[in-house]
């Protein structure tokens, strides 16, 4: 990025006005040298970026994004509602279409509350499992991403012990883990909470043995104890009854978000009828949980999802960008892991634990107008076509010849 970038006096002024310019997820500080910060628009699988350079998206906004940038449908709804009024004394009418839509789509919900972020979503699941248990501890997989408050984010600044006093941590995959941290906890379990793949940063995704999500299930039957599933990265994406529908494995409570609403704010909990009376006794809420253009969003989002077979789409669109990239990587002489379902990949290079590899990989794509990430998972979504993964593939063909001229 050159000094004299819009995007480089954009954060010069930011530094002054903003804690380190910038922060949290969407910190292209920590991404690589050459990340642009700021961007202008979106259209489809393409963003624009403060500078007017153009990107195939593969990040899709870290997941909102599903079926492309302003997706007329969605863009419509949301207009309409937004003239008629969005942040009103109570909800509008869509608040009742939308959880008869979810009740309608998710065999595990029978009633469904809505907020703002996954966040809320993964933090009202606990709080629902608490109350209908009375119980206090939590069992949470090492490493795993549920969000950013207290209890969950991966830094401890700004943290007390006691916030996270309650968490008994199990290994993903490891049914015996599991098991032992729940005996460790002298029946004091009120959830054990997972999401339906492991998609921790900085290694290879792990897709959910089925006897892992099977014993998650029993060992919660057995204790009484609440199976949380955290799809707020996955949901919408591999099957839109949940992604453990297909492993026939159904929690009790559910935190949906990121997808949803195609980029509107919105998040929900579902869950089964019998945890329907502990939910009503929350006091949980906020200001803006209630607004209606992001409930019309989320409607005309997973109809259209619903209308257009949105996973299978994503599946095509991903399984060709994997298997243009394996056949890339091979004719270079790289040995890459491809991971996670192919709608949501990611890529690492063997060898490559410092991520040195990935960095200048990713940082040659995005010169390349495509941009993706070296260390986070990516997400596609149902309005990348063939053509536009084949120009994908162009770019990272180009990175990788580049990144064999570097690192021989
Ligand atoms: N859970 C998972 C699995 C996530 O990926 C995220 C967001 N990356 C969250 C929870 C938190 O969602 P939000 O950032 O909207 O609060």
């Amino acid at each position: 990025m050159s000094e004299t970038s819009t995007d480089a006096a954009l954060r010069e002024r930011a530094a002054r006005v903003i804690p380190g310019g910038m922060y949290g997820h969407l910190n292209a500080a920590i991404f690589g040298e050459g990340y642009p910060q700021f961007f202008v628009r979106g259209e489809g699988c393409r963003q624009w970026d403060a500078d007017g350079r153009e990107y195939v998206d593969l990040m899709c906004s870290w997941g909102p994004i599903i079926l492309g940038h302003r997706h007329p449908a969605v863009e419509a709804a949301a207009a309409a509602q937004q003239a008629a009024g969005d942040c009103l004394n109570g909800p509008g009418p869509i608040m009742v279409e939308l959880a008869e839509l979810l009740v309608d789509m998710i065999p595990s919900a029978d009633w469904a509350m809505f907020s703002k972020n996954g966040t809320d979503a993964t933090t009202q699941a606990l709080m629902v499992a608490r109350a209908a248990t009375g119980r206090t501890k939590v069992l949470v997989a090492h490493g795993a991403y549920h969000g950013a408050d207290p209890w969950c984010t991966p830094s401890l600044a700004g943290t007390t012990p006691s916030e996270r006093a309650d968490l008994i941590e199990y290994t993903y995959n490891d049914l015996a883990s599991a098991e032992a941290a729940a005996a460790s906890a002298d029946g004091d379990v009120a959830a054990i909470i997972a999401t339906p793949f492991k998609h921790d940063s900085f290694e290879d995704q792990e897709l959910a043995d089925p006897a892992f999500a099977r014993g998650l299930r029993a060992l919660c039957d057995r204790i009484g104890a609440a199976l949380v599933i955290d799809d707020v990265r996955a949901g919408w994406r591999i099957d839109l009854r949940g992604t453990w529908e297909p492993l026939g494995v159904r929690p009790d409570l559910t935190a949906w978000s990121k997808a949803m609403a195609n980029g509107y704010a919105i998040a929900a909990v579902t869950g089964v009828d019998a945890l329907r009376g502990p939910a009503q006794m929350l006091y949980s809420t906020g200001s803006f949980w209630f607004s209606a253009t992001a409930m019309a969003a989320a409607k005309a989002t997973l109809e259209t999802l619903r209308e257009i077979d949105g996973p299978a789409l994503m599946e095509r669109a991903g399984t060709r960008l994997r298997e243009g990239l394996a056949a890339q990587a091979a004719a270079h002489g790289f040995q890459i892991n491809q991971t996670g379902p192919v709608q949501i990949p990611w890529l690492s290079f063997a060898g490559d634990s410092t991520l040195e590899m990935a960095t200048h990989w990713s940082v040659a794509c995005l010169a390349e107008g495509v941009y993706l990430h070296p260390w986070h998972n990516w997400f596609l979504s149902a309005a990348h076509t063939d053509a536009d993964i084949d120009r994908a593939l162009q770019g990272t063909d180009a990175a990788f010849a580049k990144l064999r001229a570097r690192f021989g």
